[in-house]
């Protein structure tokens, strides 16, 4: 990759379309100093033990609380969304101050010494060694969230990191950047730099593990890159999440979360449902209330800019959505609603219901990213699950019964890392239960949860022999000369 020294950037804006952002671009160079003072900035850091980052990390939850107002504006000129920049910060510091509270007894709880059970005579401690530096590149869908979801757990863990927002929603770096130079002892161990694909590529050489938010084809690069540098790659990738609706399911409920989990954020998230398998014997009525809730919803494109479904972030987006919406129809499916972007400056994509839907097409194989329920009628649990399963992806799934029983057996069928019964997408609220990502969907071990923290800990052994050293005979081959 290119040495790139005094570069920058245009962003735009997804509400007007207008370049309007710039940002520098890090130079390899910046990012190979910046690592070095990392490591220096990382032993003390260390050091200082999981009650002094504790401490360290109240500060600047505190810290992040008296920049809310611009962190959330900036967010949401970055994102085109006002309410949920709003829920974003929240949500941002709500996670800081939760690993301050969390992070001694968590190490407390990681203590270890004992004697072997194989070799008594030999007692041993655990010492828990962190990553001294790890990068931390992010996507633009949730850029506050998570930029700081892994580097806040990482920080706790004893870790320094440098971080990598998207080039696409960058205007949040500034107010953030404000806060940790409010709280110095963080600020020497997170470094945040600014730029694309080669900046991210750039940090992976210069890193001990790295940790990635993205589609699918950048993690594959990314995997495989970090493979080359022989460092941990920690991959959370996309995903097209499966409903089904079971014909017990409240359909009212059912609906309505499916609506949030699809819809809200304009699609953009990764466990976002993108393909929805109702029961046969209620798939009209599951359309008719589908069709019924989102009669109200509106385009945030006018004057007022009030409404409920913000612009698309990354214009191209609104091509792919496009272009599967276009193969659907192309191979038999119905749009009953929505179908085509609305452009203003900013594109808009109204919410969009397709019936008749099959999984020849790319809309119910490929991540859509966008405002789109492609609804599929399925006859008996075992075809839900086959049609669930069929897929390279594996984030999480829902599944709506009022027999909690028979939606607990079928979510252990589905093959992916999460399933959410009678409500949709609950890990992108609730960050506090360990979960994997299955198959194409992510790799390393759980973000969330007390995992989160752990991942970034190495062990190392410390074994004293108690008694007379092992004996040479063990090893000598006595019984069978060469
Ligand atoms: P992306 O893969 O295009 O980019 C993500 C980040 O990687 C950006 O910061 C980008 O600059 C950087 N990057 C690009 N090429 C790189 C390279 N070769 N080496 C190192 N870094 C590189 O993803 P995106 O479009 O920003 O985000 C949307 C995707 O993220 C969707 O697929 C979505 O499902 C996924 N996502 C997953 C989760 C999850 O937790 N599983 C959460 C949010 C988003």
């Amino acid at each position: 990759m290119n040495n790139l020294v005094g570069e920058t950037m245009d962003v735009r804006n997804p509400r007007t379309g207008e370049l309007d952002f710039q940002i520098n671009v890090t130079s390899q160079t910046q990012i190979d100093t910046n690592v070095t003072a990392l490591r220096g900035n990382q032993v003390d850091w260390h050091n200082v033990g999981p009650a002094g980052r504790a401490a360290a990390l109240l500060h600047l939850s505190d810290a992040l609380q008296k920049e809310f107002a611009s962190l959330a504006e900036a967010l949401a000129i970055d994102t085109g969304r006002q309410t949920f920049a709003h829920f974003e910060v929240a949500k941002s510091i709500d996670l800081v101050h939760q690993w301050s509270k969390s992070v001694c007894s968590l190490f407390d709880s990681l203590a270890n010494a004992g004697h072997s059970a194989q070799v008594p005579s030999v007692s041993f401690q655990h010492e828990l060694v962190p990553y001294p530096v790890v990068a931390v590149i992010s996507p633009w869908n949730v850029p506050l969230l998570l930029a700081l979801l892994d580097a806040v757990a990482a920080l706790a863990a004893g870790c320094a990191v440098i971080l990598k927002p998207s080039e696409l929603t960058p205007r949040f770096i500034q107010p953030l950047q404000r806060a940790l130079d409010q709280v110095p002892e963080i600020a020497a161990v997170l470094n945040i730099v600014t730029g694309g694909p080669e900046t991210g590529h750039a940090m992976i050489e210069a890193v001990d593990a790295v940790c990635f938010t993205g589609s699918v084809p950048t993690g594959q690069k990314v995997a495989s890159h970090a493979a080359q540098c022989f460092i941990p790659a920690f991959l959370e990738l996309g995903g097209k999440d499966p409903a089904i609706i079971m014909p017990d399911a409240d359909l009212v409920l059912a609906t309505r979360a499916i609506i949030r989990s699809a819809i809200g954020m304009t699609g953009q998230t990764c466990q976002s449902l993108e393909r929805i398998y109702c029961h046969a014997d209620i798939v009209d009525k599951f359309i008719a209330e589908l069709l019924l809730q989102l009669d109200p919803l509106t385009l945030t494109c006018s004057a007022t800019g009030s409404g409920d479904i913000a612009p698309l972030i990354f214009m191209k987006q609104a091509d792919t959505i496009q272009q599967q919406v276009d193969d659907a129809i192309s191979k038999g499916a119905k749009c009953l609603r929505g179908g085509h972007a609305v452009h203003r400056g900013g594109i808009w994509y109204p919410p969009t219901v397709l019936i008749s839907v099959d999984h020849t097409m790319t809309i119910m194989r490929k991540e859509t990213f966008g405002p789109i329920l492609p609804v599929m009628a399925f006859s008996s649990v075992e075809e839900a699950i086959t049609l669930a399963n069929d897929s390279q992806y594996g984030l999480s799934a829902a599944v709506f019964s009022q027999n909690i029983k028979t939606a607990e057996t079928l979510a252990r069928q589905l093959n992916v890392g999460a399933v959410s019964i009678n409500d949709a997408s609950l890990t992108g609220v609730v960050n506090d239960v360990e979960k994997n990502s299955f198959r194409a969907s992510g790799m390393g071990g759980s973000r969330m949860g007390s995992a989160g923290m752990t991942r970034f800990l190495r062990k190392r052994a410390i074994l004293t022999q108690q008694a007379e050293p092992v004996s040479i005979a063990l090893f000598a081959d006595t019984q069978n000369p060469i």
